[in-house]
C-alpha cells in the first residue's frame, strides 16, 4: 500500500476567465473541467491538465472573483513547480515575453528554471526535468510544440515552522523517503522528500519558514495537494492507517472524478489522498472535455439555481 505520487493540486483564484486564459493560452494545458466546489456551489472549480487529465498534470483552482488575494506564507504550499521537457527552457522564454508574462531565470541547462506567478500571485516554476513520463499525453491545441509541453508536476515547497515534525510525518506515515538527487536548483535551504513509486519523481521541498506567519487562503495560495492511491481498496486502507495513527482524517468523500480522505500533516498543510479512478471522462467524452458546466449528480436538480450564478466563461 503505497502513495503513488501527486494526484493534484488545488488553489484559490480571483477571475476565473483570467486563470483560465493564463492556464491554457500561457501555459498551454487543457482546460479539462468547468464545474462547482462541491462544497461551496457558488465558487467555479477550474481543471487544467494533460489532454486526458492524467492524474499527476492535474492543477485546479477554486476561484473567487473579487476575493481580496492572499501571500503564500507558512503552513502552506507556497511554490507549485512544473516539469518542462529538459532543453525546452528558451522556448519556454520566449513564449512568457511573447505573452507579457514577468519570468526570472535560474540554473543552466538541462536544469534551468523559469520562475513566474499565476494571475494571483501564487508562485509558480517551470523546471527543467529530464523525465521518462510514460503516463502523460501532451495537449496539442495547435500554438505549442509537443516538445515543450508541461509533463506534470515536478514538485512543491511545503513552507513550515519547523521541518522534523513534517519530514517525520512524510517518511514514517506516508512512506516518503529522501531525495538523494536534488540539486541546488530546488532552493536547496529545506529537506528533499519523494515519493518512492511515483514516476514523475516529483521533489517535495519542505522548506523553513521562520519569517512569516501563519497564513489564510484567498486567491494566490495553495488550499491543498492530493496524493495518489490506485483505487478504494487502498484508499480505504490509507484511512485506516491515518485513524491508527491519530491523524483526524475524514471520511471518504465522493468527488465523481475520485474518491477522496483529507488531513492536515503536522504543519498545518491541508492533504488529500485520491483514487486514480473514475477519472475526468465519468461525466463527458475525451473531445468534449471542459466544455460545459458539469454538476455531480446530487447537485444536478439545482442546476437551474447555480449555474446562473457563476460568471459565464469563454473556453
Ligand atoms: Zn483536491
Amino acid at each position: 500500500m503505497s502513495l503513488l505520487g501527486i494526484h493534484h493540486i488545488t488553489a484559490f483564484a480571483g477571475d476565473p476567465q483570467t486563470n483560465l486564459d493564463f492556464f491554457t493560452k500561457v501555459l498551454g494545458l487543457r482546460f479539462i473541467k468547468q464545474t462547482v466546489n462541491f462544497d461551496d456551489v457558488e465558487h467555479y472549480h477550474l481543471y487544467f491538465a494533460d489532454r486526458i487529465g492524467t492524474p499527476g498534470t492535474v492543477m485546479t483552482y477554486f476561484a473567487h472573483p473579487g476575493a481580496k488575494r492572499a501571500d503564500p506564507a507558512c503552513g502552506q504550499i507556497d511554490t507549485v513547480r512544473l516539469a518542462i521537457p529538459a532543453g525546452s527552457a528558451d522556448a519556454w522564454a520566449a513564449r512568457l515575453e511573447q505573452r507579457n508574462v514577468a519570468f526570472e531565470r535560474a540554473g543552466a541547462s538541462p536544469h534551468t528554471v523559469l520562475r513566474l506567478t499565476d494571475p494571483d500571485g501564487l508562485p509558480l516554476e517551470l523546471h527543467e526535468r529530464d523525465l521518462a513520463v510514460e503516463r502523460f499525453e501532451p495537449w496539442l491545441n495547435g500554438d505549442q510544440q509537443s516538445d515543450m509541453a508541461i509533463t506534470g508536476f515536478s514538485g512543491v515547497r511545503m513552507a513550515v515552522k519547523d521541518i522534523e515534525p513534517s519530514s517525520t510525518f512524510l517518511t514514517n506515515v506516508l512512506g516518503l523517503v529522501h531525495d538523494e538527487s536534488s540539486d541546488t536548483s530546488e532552493g536547496g535551504k529545506g529537506t528533499v522528500l519523494r515519493v518512492p513509486m511515483d514516476h514523475r519523481k516529483a521533489r517535495i521541498e519542505v522548506f523553513k519558514d521562520s519569517t512569516r506567519g501563519r497564513g489564510r487562503f484567498g486567491p494566490g495560495t495553495v488550499h491543498h495537494i492530493a496524493w495518489r492511491v490506485a483505487d478504494d481498496a487502498a484508499l480505504m486502507s490509507w484511512q485506516a492507517r491515518l485513524s491508527a495513527e491519530k491523524v483526524n482524517v475524514t471520511d471518504v468523500r465522493e468527488r465523481k472524478y475520485f474518491r477522496s480522505i483529507y488531513f492536515r500533516e503536522p504543519g498545518g498543510i491541508v492533504f488529500e489522498i485520491a483514487t486514480d479512478g473514475p477519472g475526468f471522462t465519468a461525466d463527458e467524452s475525451e473531445d468534449n472535455l471542459g466544455g460545459s458546466l458539469q454538476l455531480p449528480v446530487w447537485l444536478e436538480d439545482r442546476r437551474a439555481e447555480i449555474a446562473p450564478n457563476l460568471p459565464p466563461l469563454t473556453v
